[in-house]
């Protein structure tokens, strides 16, 4: 196994729209693996591939305490969405920065399981956020989008100096 290098905002990678599998291969089964993998070690609760530079709808959340309890979904779709909720946000692509966002507070989601199987799931809370957080990445959008201009700008210059300065995860940007 090995650990899959992680996009920071601004890449214009995290930008693109990534595509419906097609086939749940031993591929896709790997890269599954492997987003597991990195999300664990980072670590963080939700890797899109999108934010490893794999422009497939593929995502893994795990919001249990323990993290042991690895949620896959493939092609995942919104089917319904209520209520209005607020979380303050974090991503393994925009380290160090963590702001609230206003979500819908419950959705009901479509997807493929590692497997190949489709299912639907209810979730609210802590994982219905990062569902729609980690479906946002599949469709090229982060969770600055949802702060002012001013405020993306003003991390969007604090990542680029981050990363100027050597990506050090010791040593993250600080909060605007
Ligand atoms: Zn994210």
């Amino acid at each position: 196994m090995s650990l899959l290098d992680i996009l920071y905002f601004p890449d214009a990678q995290l930008r693109r729209t990534a595509s419906p599998v097609e086939n749940v291969n031993g591929d896709v089964v790997t890269l599954i693996d492997q987003m597991l993998e990195t999300m664990y070690e980072a670590p963080g609760i939700g890797l899109a591939a999108t934010q490893v530079n794999v422009h497939q709808r593929v995502v893994v959340i795990d919001v249990s305490e323990e993290n042991n309890t690895p949620l896959t979904l493939i092609n995942p779709e919104i089917l319904q969405a209520e209520g209005s909720g607020e979380m303050q946000e974090g991503c393994l692509s925009i380290p160090g920065v963590y702001e609230t966002v206003k979500r819908p507070a419950e959705v009901k989601v479509s997807a493929i399981d590692r497997e190949g199987n489709p299912f639907e799931l209810d979730a609210d809370g802590l994982l219905a956020v990062c569902i729609q957080h980690e479906i946002d990445h599949l469709n090229g959008k982060l969770f600055v989008d949802y702060l002012s201009p001013l405020k993306r700008n003003r991390i969007r210059k604090r990542l680029e100096k981050w990363i100027r300065d050597g990506a050090d995860p010791d040593d993250l940007p600080e909060r605007p």
